[in-house]
């Protein structure tokens, strides 16, 4: 099955705002198996989105049209789908109720303008709208099927999860689907990992392998296209045992997965609770652990120890270890991560000493890193050397500590 999915609104042509709707679609559609034959964005022009509409057909099984379906002049989508099919606009009695509805409860009546947003395309099925106003609408035009969709993206979303996914499944069930599996990799760049896949690479079929090179790290995205779900998962699976044989000690996730979020994890299932002890990066971990959902039952909190004084006086950083070994010094983190530890109550405490530059310190280049994990077992220092700019290397510098969690 092809789809195309047309955004309509001029403030898109302009770069006023960005198309999110069509990369939500994009993303849903696939996981359906269903394959985007291509993106269009029009502007809020009737001629033109009749003309998206009719070259849309041509190629499409479905075409998903979002935006252009609120109250406003210049909202006509659905004038659009109507004139090119020489078809009627009649209010739709459920949509109608619900506009009026609205209104009543705020003790106004609808407009003119508000009632349009309950016209839907004569021989159309109508699709609910429960976050706004506007309804949707499904019309079947010889083999393609239109979706219209409102534009702002909770209304967009909610009317897709309660109307749109339903008819997908049952559409789909007898078609050839695509299935997609992302591994991620962190520790090997993506010419190393190619060059390691590349009998698999070059062999490849049905599934296909995708490298992609994200910010520190590489994904592989395996996709099959098959009739069977558990037929397509076990190809997968069988693709995925290959990768593992060949670069298997890189991998660290799946799909949504991320370093910080499977760190999380493993500190979660082993019922552990940890704290941060950060110089070099400056939070930059204690943010990243908060930025997921949920961190709080894992993270106990940090200290920002920047400096010496500070991890002397809230860490127990011992006098002697700063002016023998230095801050930058296996001995610093250690200390670092044992007295987070202490200070905190967790039974991890993990901690960050190092040069982000651009200048050496303590005659340590740039990049120069040292992370310190103390858990119940065992105090281990990992240092380690990153290359970038200032930025970089802060970064790289908080990712590389959770790569040393997942250890
Ligand atoms: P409304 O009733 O709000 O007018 P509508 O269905 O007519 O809804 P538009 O007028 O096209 O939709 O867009 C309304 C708002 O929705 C936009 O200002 C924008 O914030 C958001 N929006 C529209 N299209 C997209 C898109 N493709 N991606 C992300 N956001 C979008
Ligand atoms: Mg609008």
């Amino acid at each position: 099955m092809n789809a195309e999915i047309i955004a309509v609104g001029t403030e898109l042509l302009l770069g006023q705002i960005a198309n999110t709707n069509g990369q939500y679609l994009s993303k849903q559609l696939t996981h359906h198996g269903v394959n985007i034959y291509r993106h269009t964005v029009v502007g809020d022009n009737l001629q033109r989105i009749r003309q998206a509409i009719r070259t849309a057909a041509k190629h499409n099984d479905i075409v998903i049209l979002t935006g252009g379906l609120g109250p406003t002049e210049d909202d006509v989508t659905r004038n659009a789908l109507a004139e090119e099919y020489d078809l009627k606009l009649v209010h739709e009695a459920r949509a109608l109720e619900h506009v009026e509805a609205f209104f009543q409860a705020r003790g106004q009546t609808a407009s003119d303008a508000n009632r349009r947003q309950a016209l839907h395309v004569e021989g159309s099925e109508v699709l609910q709208n429960h976050v706004g106003l506007a309804c949707g609408m499904v019309y079947k035009h010889e083999n393609t099927w239109f979706i219209l969709l409102p534009g702002p993206p909770r209304e967009l979303e909610g009317m897709f999860e309660k109307e749109v996914r339903p008819l997908l499944s049952a559409a789909n069930q007898s078609h050839e689907f695509l299935l997609s599996r992302t591994l991620k990799f962190y520790g090997i760049g993506e010419s190393a990992l190619e060059a390691r896949l590349h009998d698999l690479i070059v062999h490849q079929g049905n599934p296909t392998i995708a490298p992609l090179a994200g910010q520190d790290e590489v994904s592989l995205r395996l996709t099959v296209k098959d009739t069977d779900r558990a037929h397509a998962e076990s190809k997968l699976d069988t693709l995925e045992e290959a990768i593992n044989e060949r670069c298997g000690e890189f991998l660290y996730g799946y799909d949504e997965d991320t370093l910080v979020s499977k760190a999380l994890d493993r500190l979660r299932g082993r019922g552990w609770r940890v704290a941060s002890a950060e110089s070099v990066t400056g939070g930059w971990l204690s943010a990243s652990l908060t930025d997921v959902a949920g961190a709080s039952d894992v993270f106990a909190g940090g200290v920002i120890a920047y400096r010496d004084e500070t991890k002397q006086k809230q860490l127990n950083v011992k006098p002697a270890t700063l002016q023998t070994d230095g801050a930058v010094s296996e001995a610093c983190a250690r200390e670092m991560a044992a007295g987070v530890r202490r200070t905190y109550h967790s039974e991890v405490g993990i901690s960050l000493t190092g040069v982000a530059g651009p200048d050496d310190q303590e005659g340590h280049p740039p990049g120069t890193l040292f992370i310190g994990i103390s858990s119940p077992d065992v105090t281990q220092v990992y240092a380690r050397h990153l290359q970038g700019d200032r930025a970089t290397i802060r970064r790289r510098a908080a990712k590389e500590a959770c790569a040393c969690l997942l250890e």
